[in-house]
């Protein structure tokens, strides 16, 4: 099995989801023979979505009501307009549009109590911040069972079990496993393709949390280490990680080996293609993480492993950190 997780900008648009669609169907036909290859997938919201929602809250609770109406539009026509551009039968289409409207009905409701109350709290924002996940994984699904596939949404809220640190919320790994064997690995094994909404969570009573901005990274990790995935594929936007950051340094490749222990300190330092806690869930099993670029499919990108080829250079990169002082 193979869990592969889609940033935000691998579904900005109509387009880049028919990519994301395809990449997928190539993973799982990939299998060999007649049998699909068993693979999860875990997906962020689209890019800008999750910021959008937040705006709406906070514009909320000041009393700025048609800001957060203005923004509640834009989200309506930009997940319709996805709909349109990629999905061909109208029927799929008209499920996925009304799944959309009725999502976006809901986190209007939401606005509005945060409205009257004049405050949001951590619970709030995590409520509202979720609704990206939920509205990218549905879409995806349509696309995936127009192209034949058997796919499936499915809303981590009822799969990671997390404490109640609202907007940084720690996994419980106990009930987690319990819940993703139970719900997830029948559906794999049945040849379901699930697509897991990634970055969010809920407490053991059922409240929604969220495991902090770019959380995506993590969801996957969490979900192949409890599943004992082969490999975890973390699809973004450039080719693996980099020696150094592009912006500073032009000539900057990227690196095709990494340690865990490497990975984790450039990503606890800043660089910005990993969420700094996707590491910790894969060491045990040793399961290798992948950084792939949906927009150049057949660039090998980063593997992190335990242990690198022999041959490899001594220092992989360099990081700068500014605004220390
Ligand atoms: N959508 C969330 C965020 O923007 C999580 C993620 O993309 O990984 O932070
Ligand atoms: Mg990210």
């Amino acid at each position: 099995m193979i869990v592969h997780k889609f940033g935000g900008t691998s579904v900005g648009d109509a387009g880049r989801f028919a990519n994301v669609a395809d990449i997928v169907m190539g993973q799982y036909r990939a299998g060999e023979g007649a049998t699909p290859r068993p693979t999860v997938v875990v997906l962020s919201a689209m890019c800008g979505v999750t910021d959008q929602l937040i705006a709406a809250a906070r514009a909320a609770a000041e009393g700025r009501s048609a800001r957060y109406r203005e923004i509640k539009a834009a989200l309506l026509s930009r997940h319709l307009e996805v709909v349109e551009g990629l999905l061909s039968a109208g029927l799929a289409r008209l499920e996925a549009g009304g799944f959309v409207e009725d999502q976006l009905h809901d986190l209007e409701r939401l606005y509005r109590s945060i409205a009257v109350l004049g405050e949001v709290t951590a619970r709030g924002y995590d409520a509202v911040a979720s609704f990206g996940e939920q509205l990218s994984t549905h879409i995806l699904a349509a696309a995936l069972r127009e192209r034949g596939a058997r796919a499936q949404a499915l809303n981590a809220a009822e799969l990671i079990v997390s404490d109640d640190n609202y907007g940084e919320a720690a996994p419980l790994m106990a009930p987690t496993r319990r819940r993703l064997q139970e719900r997830l690995l029948p559906l794999v094994q049945r040849g379901v393709i699930p697509i897991i909404t990634g970055y969010v969570a809920a407490t053991e009573e059922g409240v929604t949390t969220t495991l902090g901005r770019g959380g995506s990274d993590y969801t996957a990790a969490i979900v192949g280490a409890v599943l004992g995935a082969r490999e975890v594929w973390i699809w973004s936007d450039v080719d693996g990680i980099l020696t150094a950051d592009p912006n500073i340094v032009p000539r900057a490749r990227s690196i095709a080996e990494l340690t865990y222990a490497e990975a984790a300190n450039l990503a606890y330092f800043g660089a910005d293609v990993l969420h700094p806690n996707t590491i910790r869930p894969v060491v045990e099993g040793r399961i290798p993480l992948c950084i792939r670029n949906t927009f150049n499919p057949a660039h090998p990108g980063t593997r992190i492993v335990e242990q690198p080829s022999a041959d490899r250079t001594l220092f992989p990169a360099i990081i700068s950190t500014t605004g220390l002082s």
